[in-house]
Formats: C-alpha cells, sequence, structure tokens
C-alpha cells in the first residue's frame, strides 16, 4: 500500500477494557477520525446493529470470503471468525482520514507486517478484578463464558509489548484525552506535517536574495 494522509491506526484490548467506548467516544469528538466495520460470524449480541457493530455473515459467507481475498487480515477468536475487508480501506486513508481497526492482536500482527507505518495501541484494564467486574456488568454472558473470557483477556493482554502506545482505561476520561494525545501528536509527526504543508515549508527555506 502507497504512503498515505491518513494513519492507520491498530487497536487491542482484552474483551471489557473499554475499547469500543473509548473509541466511540474519540470518533464522536474528532471527525478526521473513523473506524473500519468488521466482518464476523459470531451472533449479533442485544443493541448491536448489522453494518454498523459489524457485518455479520454466517461461515460459509465468511469463507467464500477468504477464498476470494477480500480481507486484509482475519482471526479466529473464541471460536469465531472476525476479518477485516480491504475494500474501503485505502480510500478512507487517502482522503487524510485516520482509519481504526478495532482488532485482536493477531489480526495486529498481520496488519503491521502489511502495512509498514500503521501505529498501534493497546488499551489495558486498572487491574484484573476491574476486569473481572466489567465483564460481570455486562450481564450478557453466563459463568463458564466469563471465566473463558478472563483467561482470553490475560492471554490477549501478554501481546502488549508489541505496541506502540498503552493506554490504562480506569478514568475514562483520562483514557480518551491520552487516546486523542496520541493521534494529535502523530498528526504533528515531520512526515506528515511536511505533506501537509509542503508550501509553507518551500517558503521557509527559498534562497535570500
Ligand atoms: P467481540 O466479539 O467481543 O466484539 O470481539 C472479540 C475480539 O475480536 C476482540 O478482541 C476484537 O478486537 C476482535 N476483533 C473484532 N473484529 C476483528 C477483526 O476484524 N479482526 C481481528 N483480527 N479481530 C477482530
Amino acid at each position: 500500500m502507497k504512503p498515505t494522509p491518513g494513519t492507520l491506526y491498530i487497536v487491542s484490548a482484552p474483551s471489557g477494557a473499554g475499547k469500543t467506548s473509548l473509541v466511540n467516544a474519540l470518533i464522536d469528538a474528532d471527525a478526521g477520525i473513523c473506524v473500519s466495520v468488521s466482518h464476523t460470524t459470531r451472533a449479533m449480541r442485544p443493541g448491536e446493529v448489522n453494518g454498523v457493530n459489524y457485518h455479520f455473515v454466517d461461515r460459509d459467507t465468511f469463507l467464500a470470503m477468504i477464498e476470494h481475498g477480500d480481507f486484509l487480515e482475519q482471526a479466529e477468536v473464541f471460536g469465531n471468525l472476525y476479518g477485516t475487508s480491504m475494500s474501503s480501506l485505502q480510500q478512507t486513508l487517502d482522503a487524510g482520514q485516520d482509519l481504526i481497526l478495532e482488532i485482536d492482536w493477531q489480526g495486529g500482527e498481520q496488519v503491521r507486517k502489511l502495512i509498514p507505518g500503521t501505529r498501534s495501541i493497546f488499551i489495558l484494564p486498572p487491574s484484573q478484578e476491574a476486569l473481572f467486574q466489567r465483564l460481570t456488568n455486562r450481564g450478557t454472558d453466563s459463568d463458564d463464558i466469563i471465566e473463558g473470557r478472563m483467561r482470553e483477556a490475560v492471554n490477549e493482554m501478554r501481546h502488549y509489548v508489541e505496541y506502540d502506545y498503552l493506554v490504562i482505561n480506569d478514568d475514562f476520561a483520562t483514557a480518551l484525552s491520552d487516546l486523542k494525545a496520541i493521534f494529535r501528536a502523530n498528526r504533528l509527526s515531520q512526515p506528515l506535517q511536511n505533506t501537509r504543508h509542503a508550501q509553507l515549508l518551500q517558503g521557509l527555506l527559498a534562497e535570500r536574495g
């Protein structure tokens, strides 16, 4: 993929760390950031909307999409398939929008290799107890599923070292402000500023007399 004015971000977190709420608040606050809608074979949860939270598809459809080369990356998480389709990605980044992929560490690993310049953020809960509490409060899953998710969460968190940034979601407002700071600082990086302010820089460096 050629360099683009928009930046691709991987955002990963264990289930229950508050990733989706934080990402939603971030895109509400900044029109320059959007989030990619993944495909999944998992069942829809109450309140979820097809095409908004995910594109919900059956396993055969998902496997046909893999066969067709439709996915940038895909992974199996908790026995369900998840994937990022390639279609709107390049268009969004070319338009100068920053694009978030809310994906697990396996997807993160694939995207990092495929698209140099990708930035990655890992969101962590303040403690295992807090994570357990959040998973229980969701009220949608049985005890067995919650225990399974806790084990998966610890496995997911082992991968934090592969990420560029760590955000601890203890206080929501602080975590959101940390996320905003990452996007803001990245936009001020020399290569992106160089593209955005090419004319200004040319003027500043013009030979004198
Ligand atoms: P959930 O089913 O709770 O929405 O998501 C379960 C896990 O799948 C989370 O870690 C989430 O980040 C991950 N996930 C969601 N979409 C994708 C995707 O397109 N690719 C990959 N690799 N992981 C995904």
